[in-house]
């Protein structure tokens, strides 16, 4: 079989649950028949596709699902002391094995809580024209890719497959979650990225930004729901901009730690690819999904300092 195929695409059952949603990368399961208590579970599956310029490709990078789902529990496991975060289980069927979570779900606020650390991306133009972002006073003569005096919050709203988000401030999150849980969420996303940063500074990788997703775990049966729970995938290089120190230069954009390979290849003349067109991307010539994948792997055996485990072997 077609192993590349069968880890991108998502299957349309897996024993004991049903496909609801996918995302550009994710795929989303409920329990085929839930049992009591069992209603309030979702199987996330991380795939390995791979998007660039808010495209998914054709062409798959094979294990990079197993490497994020496996970066993401890492995180959850440093992070469990600031805040709960959705996972419940690794318990899951073969098919999926290594690259799936079963979690608590979630009512996902609809904002992507950013923190940022760094000067660069979509709020670079931002401060530019007005010296601030999102309602923070910035110093002036900052370069793309300069240090912040300090971490920011800078929400954005969640948009649709194929759109940008839309950076928003303070005051349109607390109209869309109220006061309270606004404030909970600037503050839980500042302190997550003071500590993730920390931590991989240590492996000399810069944490640039990243965006987390939160949401409420509803009362169920009596037990008391909470306000803000970490869900979602955490500080993987899809949710984060990872530079590497040694090669940080302020004053130009900087290479995006796994995805500049194919970022590059797409803007080339060699992928007869014109971004501003409508046109879906090509496929990637094997030596940019080989390179891709390497670089995946580097980021996780790096920052956490374990080897990826050998993929399962499927049940005959
Ligand atoms: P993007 O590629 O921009 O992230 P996306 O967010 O639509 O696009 P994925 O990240 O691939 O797609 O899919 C994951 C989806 O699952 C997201 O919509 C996310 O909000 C949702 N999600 C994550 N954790 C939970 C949870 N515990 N309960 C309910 N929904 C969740
Ligand atoms: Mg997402």
């Amino acid at each position: 079989t077609d192993e590349t195929a069968e880890t991108a695409a998502a299957p349309s059952s897996l024993p004991g649950w049903t496909h609801t949603y996918s995302g550009k990368v994710r795929d989303l399961y409920v329990p085929e028949s839930p049992s009591d208590g069992e209603d309030d579970v979702v199987l996330v599956v991380a795939s390995d596709r791979i998007s660039a310029y808010d495209h998914v490709l054709p062409t798959p990078i094979p294990d990079k699902g197993r490497i994020l789902a496996a970066m993401s529990l890492w995180w959850f496991d440093r992070l469990a002391d600031l805040v709960g975060n959705h996972v419940v289980s690794t318990d899951v069927p073969d098919a999926v094995a290594g690259r799936a979570m079963v979690c608590r779900r979630l009512e996902m606020y609809p904002v992507e809580c950013v923190a940022r650390g760094y000067l660069t991306g979509s709020v670079l133009a931002e401060y530019r024209a007005t010296g601030s972002v999102a309602g923070h006073e910035l110093p002036e003569g900052l370069r793309d890719g300069d240090r912040l005096p300090e971490p920011i919050f800078t929400p954005a709203t969640k948009a649709e497959i194929g759109e940008h988000d839309e950076n928003i401030d303070l005051g349109r999150v607390a109209a869309m979650v109220g006061p309270d849980v606004a404030e909970e969420l600037r503050t839980t996303t500042l302190a997550v990225y003071t500590r993730a940063a920390a931590l991989a500074a240590e492996a000399g990788i810069l944490l640039a930004d990243t965006k987390l997703e939160f949401g409420a775990v509803p009362d169920v049966g009596g037990r008391p729901g909470a306000a803000v729970v970490l869900g979602d995938e955490v500080l993987t290089p899809d949710s984060s901009r990872f530079w590497a120190a040694a090669t940080w230069e302020p004053g130009r954009p900087q290479p995006s730690y796994d995805k500049q390979y194919v970022r590059d290849f797409l803007t080339s003349a060699d992928s007869g690819w014109d971004r501003a067109s409508d046109a879906p991307p090509p496929p990637l010539p094997d030596h940019i999904v080989d390179r891709t994948r390497a670089r995946y792997l580097e980021a996780y055996e790096h920052l956490t300092g374990r080897r990826l485990a050998a993929r399962k072997a499927p049940a005959r």
